[in-house]
C-alpha cells in the first residue's frame, strides 16, 4: 500500500518505543523496571471517579459541544482564575482528547508550510513532530545543563527570523523538569514584545508537579496574553491518563480554529470523562498534592543517588517527574563486549545488562542525556538506581 508522504516527516516516539519493548522483555520472563513512563503509577482519585459513574448512571453518554460542555469550559475559566491569577471566559477554552491533541490543533492551526517554529531543547517529542507535521521548520535552540536547561533572553532574540510564527515550550519541563521562574519569563516576555507575529505556545501539563511552590505561567504578561495558548491537561496532575483530557485557552480566534478543526477530527472529546473533568477542577485537590508529596520523596532519592555515579552530571528538577542525567562522560567506554557511542547505546545497555529501561535524549534533542523517569514505586526506584550503578560501574 503506497501511504502518503507525510508520514515519513515523523517517527514513532522513542517514549513509546521504550516502553513497547520493555512490555516485551517483560513478556519473556524478564524482571525489567521501566523507567521510560511518562504517566504517574497513581490511581485517579476516587471523586473523580464517582463523578464518571454518576454520569453514566445520569445517561450522559451523548456527543457534546464539539469544544466541550458548558460546565467543562467555566470550570476551566475558574480554574485558571483560582490557580494563576488569568481571566479568560468559557469562549477561549478548547477541550480535547488530551492535551496531545490540544497541542495538534493549536500548531496546525497557526503553521504554514515554511513557517518557523522555535523550541528550545531539550523539548517533548511530540512538538517538533507537528510542526513538521504542518510542513513548518522547527528551529532548535540548544539550552544546556549549565542553564538548568532554560533558554535565554538572548539565545531565543538571535534565533528569531522574519518567518518565526511560533514559540513551544513546557514549564515545568519535560524532559529536564526544569521550572522557569516569574523573573527568567519576564526577560522573554521582552523579546517577545517586539516580535508581535510570534505566537506563544505554553504547554503547563506538569504545572501541579512542582516541588518549589509557585508555577508561573507566561500568560499572566499582560502585555502578550493575547498570544499566548496555555495548554494543560489532566494526565498528570489528577492521574488521568487514560481518560484523554486536555484543554487550550487561548484568544478567541484561535479557539475557535481550533474548534473547526476538532469538528472534522474528533467531535470532541468523551462526555463521561468531561464531567469527570469538572470534578477534578472544582473537587478536592487533596488527592493531587499527595501525589506530589510521593513524588518529590522519589525524585530526592534518585537524584541523590544518580549523582553519586561516577561520570554522571545532573541537575535537581523543580517540577515534573523524570530526572535528565548527562551520560556522555560514559562515551567511547566498554564493559568488554560493546561500547558506549551514543545514548541510545547508553539505554539499551542498561537495558540489556541492568534491566532497566530508560529513553535515550536524542528523543528530545539531547544526545547527552537519558530521560529517568521516577513515575514509579520506591521499591522499584532502590532497585533500579542500584542496577544503573552497577551497570554503569561496570564500563571502563
Ligand atoms: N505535554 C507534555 C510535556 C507531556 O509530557 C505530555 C505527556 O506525556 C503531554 C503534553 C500530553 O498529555 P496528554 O496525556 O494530556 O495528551
Amino acid at each position: 500500500m503506497q501511504l502518503a508522504q507525510r508520514l515519513d516527516r515523523i517517527s514513532e516516539p522513542q517514549t513509546i518505543k521504550m516502553a513497547k519493548l520493555s512490555r516485551e522483555l517483560k513478556s519473556q520472563g524478564l524482571d525489567v523496571i521501566d523507567l521510560s513512563l511518562g504517566e504517574p503509577d497513581f490511581r485517579t482519585p476516587q471523586h473523580i471517579c464517582d463523578a464518571a459513574v454518576q454520569a453514566m448512571a445520569d445517561g450522559y453518554t451523548k456527543y457534546t459541544p464539539v469544544a466541550g460542555i458548558p460546565e467543562l469550559r467555566q470550570a476551566v475559566c475558574t480554574k485558571l482564575k483560582r490557580d494563576n491569577g488569568l481571566d479568560y471566559l468559557p469562549e477561549n477554552i478548547v477541550v480535547s482528547t488530551g492535551a496531545k491533541q490540544s497541542l495538534a490543533n493549536a500548531v496546525l492551526s497557526l503553521i504554514n508550510p515554511g513557517d518557523e517554529a522555535i523550541i528550545p531543547t531539550p523539548y517533548w517529542v511530540t512538538y517538533a513532530a507537528l510542526v513538521s507535521l504542518s510542513e513548518g521548520k522547527p528551529i532548535f535552540i540548544h539550552c544546556g545543563i549549565e542553564s538548568d536547561f532554560k533558554l535565554s533572553a538572548e539565545k531565543l532574540a538571535a534565533a528569531i527570523t522574519d518567518k518565526t510564527r511560533l514559540f513551544i515550550f513546557s514549564s515545568p519541563c519535560n524532559p529536564t523538569g526544569s521550572v522557569y521562574t516569574r523573573e527568567e519569563l519576564a526577560a522573554l516576555v521582552a523579546v517577545f514584545e517586539k516580535h508581535p507575529n510570534i505566537t506563544i505556545i505554553s504547554d503547563e501539563i506538569y504545572e501541579y508537579i512542582n516541588y518549589n511552590g509557585q508555577h508561573e505561567s507566561i500568560a499572566q504578561f499582560d502585555s502578550i496574553k493575547e498570544r499566548v495558548v496555555v495548554v494543560n491537561g489532566f494526565s498528570k496532575g489528577f492521574a488521568m491518563t487514560g481518560w484523554r483530557l486536555g484543554y487550550i485557552a487561548a484568544n478567541k480566534d484561535l479557539a475557535q480554529a481550533c474548534e473547526k478543526l476538532q469538528a472534522q477530527f474528533t467531535s470532541g472529546t468523551n462526555s463521561i470523562a468531561q464531567r469527570a473533568a469538572v470534578a477534578a477542577l472544582l473537587g478536592d485537590l487533596t488527592p493531587s498534592m499527595a501525589m506530589v508529596d510521593a513524588f518529590k520523596e522519589r525524585k530526592d532519592y534518585v537524584i541523590k543517588n544518580l549523582a553519586r555515579i561516577d561520570g554522571i552530571k545532573i541537575n535537581n528538577p523543580a517540577g515534573a517527574f523524570y530526572a535528565f542525567p548527562d551520560i556522555s562522560s560514559f562515551f567511547g567506554k566498554t564493559d568488554g563486549t560493546s561500547v558506549m557511542n551514543t545514548a541510545e547505546d547508553v539505554a539499551m545497555y542498561l537495558l540489556h545488562k541492568g534491566h532497566v529501561t530508560v529513553v535515550d535524549g536524542a528523543a528530545f534533542g539531547s544526545p547527552n542525556n537519558i530521560r529517568i523517569s521516577f513515575a514509579t514505586s520506591m521499591d522499584n526506584l532502590i532497585e533500579a538506581t542500584k542496577r544503573i550503578k552497577y551497570a554503569l560501574d561496570l564500563l571502563k
